[in-house]
């Protein structure tokens, strides 16, 4: 899958990449120091959309139009000649959106050893957005029982997650979402106390304020703009808020303004960004915690799977009109 050309100030498209087909040899010739992987599955990221375009500042490259994507994946050792990687091992980390991948420099890839879950959980739980509401939440946010929890885009790959580790900290939870199925999904599979369809909402200080009466200690930010807008004045004294994502601004051409960032001062808000790249040396912790959970069921995952490397451009495009239910992924073999 190759991106034909920059995408500025609007929604991207499925017309703006296009499948190719090539050969590539499955051989890692000796001295090469390659890796041949055979991708399983590809996961569709909301950042990967910004590396679409040209960004100033950003922690990652910008795609070159006419190339490949790339983006964190499941995959297989086909062949190798480096001496950490041997044929049959299974690796997750960052690959290429297309069947088979030669990778130069495994820094980015990390061998799967516990294969008694599903492995797409790879792409989402186990991965790299299951690290961001780990980090996000315990790190960022110092969660305390009782306290009450906002999550936006609470039905996604990091949302749905950051709700269950709310519950399992002793918080009250709501979450927002941007369907009446997803609000369903929230209350009845993730245990989340209230949420709400934002898109229904007239006033979302309104929603905020009969979900949040007492105020909100705890904001997990996935949206920006209006809904942090709305977030600010109803935060209480010396609350925290993750700034992990703010995908309502990634296709404009302006940034929205947010008006009433005096309450960060008012309120003695901790306002805190992160990287989720920068934590992974915190994943075996992060696996050691998590795992107990899932196979014990107090955890669980929706995942809206993709089926074939074609359909990979409409999956990712999809995040952007909230098309998915849950974390998006692409299948693109299952052995
Ligand atoms: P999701 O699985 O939640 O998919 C994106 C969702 O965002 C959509 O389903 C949609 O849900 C919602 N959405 C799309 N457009 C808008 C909009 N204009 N306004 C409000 N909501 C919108 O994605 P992830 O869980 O993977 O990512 C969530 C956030 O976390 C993103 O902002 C992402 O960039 C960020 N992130 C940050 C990381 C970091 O290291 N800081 C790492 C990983 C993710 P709905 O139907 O509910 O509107």
């Amino acid at each position: 899958v190759i991106l034909k050309h920059y995408v500025d100030d609007r929604s991207p498209q499925e017309s703006d990449m296009e499948l190719k087909v090539t050969t590539i040899n499955l051989k890692a010739p000796s001295g090469s120091g390659l890796i041949l992987l055979k991708n399983l599955y590809l996961s569709c990221d909301p950042y990967m959309r910004l590396r679409m375009k040209l960004m100033e500042g950003s922690y990652f490259e910008s795609y070159q139009p006419g190339t490949v994507l790339s983006g964190f994946g499941v995959s297989k050792v086909v062949d190798s000649d480096h001496p950490d990687y041997k044929t049959g091992d299974l690796v997750w980390g960052i690959t290429f959106w297309e069947e088979y991948s030669q990778i130069a420099s495994p820094s980015s890839l990390f061998k799967i050893e516990d294969t008694s879950i599903p492995l797409s959980y790879y792409t989402g739980i186990l991965g790299m957005p299951g690290m961001t509401a780990y980090v996000g939440f315990y790190d960022i946010c110092s969660p305390k029982k009782g306290e009450r929890v906002f999550v936006s885009a609470a039905s996604g790959a990091v949302g749905q997650l950051v709700g269950q580790f709310a519950k399992l900290a002793g918080c009250y939870v709501v979450g927002s979402a941007g369907s009446s199925e997803k609000v369903a999904l929230l209350k009845n599979k993730f245990g989340f106390d209230e949420a709400f369809n934002y898109k229904e909402e007239e006033n979302l200080n309104a929603a905020l304020k009969r979900c949040f009466p007492e105020g909100i200690d705890i904001y997990f930010e996935n949206v920006g703009g209006k809904m942090l807008d709305a977030v600010l004045p109803n935060m209480r004294d010396c609350g925290r808020i993750a700034a992990c994502g703010m995908i309502s601004q990634y296709n404009l051409k302006e940034p929205e303004g947010v008006h009433n960032l005096i309450y960060v001062v008012m309120k003695q808000i901790r306002l805190e960004g992160f990287i989720v790249i920068n934590h992974f040396h915190k994943h075996p912790e992060f696996l050691h915690m998590v795992m107990g959970p899932i196979k014990d069921g107090k955890v669980t995952y929706v995942e809206d799977i993709a089926e074939g490397l074609e359909n990979a451009p409409a999956a990712l495009v999809a995040l952007f009109s909230g098309r998915n239910f849950g974390k998006q992924l692409v299948r693109v073999s299952s052995d």
